[in-house]
């Protein structure tokens, strides 16, 4: 029997770096990326399809109603959801996933498949997320404010994940997160079948 794919969740206050490092991740190793549906606007350099299915309020409540996804969340006023075919797919093949979602999807996962990993990504302090945020350009000054005001919430919740890792570079948190990863794929428990190989039952 092939070995269940492992489920990585990242989280992280906009502006720590998640989409960088998880497409450093990417880069470095053949993980599946599962694209989100959102209700949020696209930035001018987003592609349906590419970095989110882009949907009406009215298409994204459908997709609830007819439990495609498999945890959505309100985020700074619009709806974000996982859609669950893929990833569920994705999983069974052996194929490890990234989900890139905030703090409330993140712990619905984490119900769902316990043996999922929660990394919570950091920026190495607030000023440093302000700046990042205010040099990315793609947020008005209320929604720069109402992120750092999330940043701060999304913290306290930091306890309920597996692992935290600074983004102080790139390159370092990059290589943090596939050694956690490494780790886990080790884990007694991911790797119960061993035993029956030794003993020639399988
Ligand atoms: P942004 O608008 O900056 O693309 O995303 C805002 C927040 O929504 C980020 O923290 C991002 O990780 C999160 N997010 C993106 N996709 C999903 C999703 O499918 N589910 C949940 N719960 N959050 C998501």
């Amino acid at each position: 029997m092939k070995k269940q794919g492992l489920l990585v969740i990242i989280s992280g206050p906009s502006g720590s770096g998640k989409g960088t490092i998880v497409g450093e991740l990417t880069k470095k190793e053949n993980f599946s990326l599962s694209i989100s549906a959102t209700t949020r606007a696209p930035r001018p350099y987003e592609e349906n399809g590419v970095h989110y299915f882009f949907r009406t309020k009215e298409e994204f409540e459908e997709m609830i109603a007819h439990q495609e996804l498999l945890e959505w969340a309100e985020f700074c006023g619009n709806c974000y959801g996982t859609p669950r075919a893929y990833v569920t797919e994705q999983l069974q093949k052996g194929q490890n996933v990234i989900l890139e979602i905030e703090v409330q999807g993140a712990l619905q996962i984490k119900k769902l498949y316990p043996e999922g990993v929660l990394i919570f990504l950091v920026p190495p302090n607030l000023e440093e997320l302000g700046r990042r945020l205010t040099n990315r350009g793609t947020e008005d000054e209320e929604t720069i404010n109402r992120r750092i005001h999330r940043a701060i919430e999304e913290m306290e919740l930091v306890q309920k994940y597996d692992y935290v890792v600074i983004n102080d570079t790139v390159e370092q948190a990059t290589e943090d997160i596939l050694d956690i990863v490494h780790a886990e794929t080790m884990k007694c428990s991911r790797n119960q079948e061993i035993q029956k190989v030794f003993k020639g039952e399988i």
